[in-house]
């Protein structure tokens, strides 16, 4: 029992009819989604499955479950849960995962402008991070923000691109986030490409185009231990 995951093929879905494969104590899992489990940093979706008889059911958070391509939507408490085998209309808080989308290709450009492994990230509506493995007096937030936000003033579209387990494991260098496994599933793994920029294994959404981000502003540089250098970024007009 899988979900088909439409998000994978279209970031820009915000609505979908869907299915109810599963009710349980854990969530609801659908034939399909356009709701984005939690995974590689990126916090999972939010929105309403409106029923029917037009009651509507509030997703407050939404999770991988167990084995691939499961996905289950966590209901806020209180919300009417639907029967097996009913049809639903799905409906992503288009705003918060617009945000989350313009913030986590953000971090592609910053781990591309700040030369060094990657050992954590986090991205949530209001705000994004990664951690470095780097010297804390090699990180100038000034310059990281000036030359991130040139990249997104320039623009570049985004692509997918698809290959295969064996040809990822004879290119290790793609692997820049050592704390994220890459999306593996089915013998293939998915790739984001930024033309002349960045090029490696990720199963987030994201934008388009970059210049969708806008500006983004540095928060904070700081030390959060030996190989754990952070650097925040939030986008200049979400507050
Ligand atoms: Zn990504």
């Amino acid at each position: 029992m899988t979900t088909e995951l439409l998000f994978r093929d279209d970031a820009y879905l915000k609505t979908a009819t869907a299915r109810v494969l599963a009710v349980s104590e854990h969530g609801i899992e659908l034939d399909r989604t356009v709701f984005y489990p939690q995974g590689g940093g990126q916090a999972g979706d939010t929105g309403t499955l409106l029923r029917g008889n037009g009651e509507r059911i509030v997703v407050a958070d939404t999770r991988k479950g167990d084995g691939a391509d499961r996905v289950r939507h966590h209901i806020a408490t209180g919300s009417p849960l639907p029967e097996p085998g009913e049809a639903l209309a799905l409906e992503l808080d288009w705003e918060r995962r617009y945000r989350l989308m313009r913030l986590h290709t953000a971090l592609h450009l910053l781990s591309c402008v700040i030369e060094a492994p990657v050992t954590g990230g986090n991205i949530v509506p209001d705000k994004a991070r990664l951690d470095f493995d780097i010297e804390l007096g090699l990180l100038n937030a000034a310059r990281i923000e000036s030359e991130t936000n040139a990249l997104i003033a320039a623009g570049a579209a985004t692509e997918s691109v698809w290959i295969s387990d064996a040809e990822l494991d004879a290119q290790p260098e793609l692997v820049k986030t050592m704390s994220v496994q890459p999306p593996r599933g089915a013998g293939r793994v998915r790739l984001l490409r930024i033309p002349g920029i960045d090029l490696q294994p990720c199963g987030g959404t994201h934008v388009a185009n970059i210049a969708e981000i806008g500006p983004i502003r540095v928060l904070k540089v700081r030390s959060e231990g030996k190989h754990n250098k952070r650097v925040e970024i939030a986008l200049t007009d979400s507050g």
